[in-house]
C-alpha cells in the first residue's frame, strides 16, 4: 500500500528507525540492574565511618533482584566505565521502546484521522 500521507510516511519511517536501533541494544548486552551510589561503613571498628555522619562514599553499587531478593555488588575503580557503559545502553533501550509506542499511537490517529476524512 502507498502511503501518500507526509505524516504517515514521517512517522513510519521513524517506527522503522527505533525498531532497528532496539534490535540492535536487544542483541547487545546490557545492563541487568541499577548502578547506585551509595555510602557504605568500612571494617576498621576504630574508624571514623562508624560514629554517626561519617560514611565513606558515595561509591557506586550494582543493584539487581534475583529471585525476588535485592543483590548489591561493589562496582570497582577498573569496572564502571564498563558499567557505566552498559547503564547508558540500557537507557537508551528504555527510552527507545517508550519511543516506539508514543509513535505507534501517533500513527494510529492520523490514520484514524485520514479515513475520517474520506
Ligand atoms: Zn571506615
Amino acid at each position: 500500500m502507498e502511503v501518500t500521507n507526509p505524516l504517515e510516511k514521517r512517522i513510519a519511517e521513524e517506527i522503522d528507525l527505533v525498531r532497528e536501533r532496539i534490535k540492535e541494544l536487544e542483541s547487545e548486552e546490557v545492563l541487568k540492574g541499577t548502578i547506585r551510589y551509595k555510602y557504605i561503613k568500612c571494617g576498621r571498628k576504630a574508624c571514623h565511618c562508624h560514629m554517626e555522619g561519617f560514611l565513606h562514599g558515595p561509591y557506586p553499587h550494582l543493584q539487581w533482584l534475583e529471585n525476588g531478593k535485592l543483590k548489591t555488588k561493589y562496582i570497582n575503580r577498573k569496572e564502571i566505565e564498563k558499567y557505566s557503559e552498559l547503564d547508558k545502553k540500557k537507557r537508551e533501550l528504555m527510552d527507545k521502546r517508550k519511543r516506539l509506542k508514543i509513535l505507534k499511537g501517533e500513527l494510529k490517529e492520523v490514520i484514524k484521522a485520514s479515513e475520517n476524512r474520506k
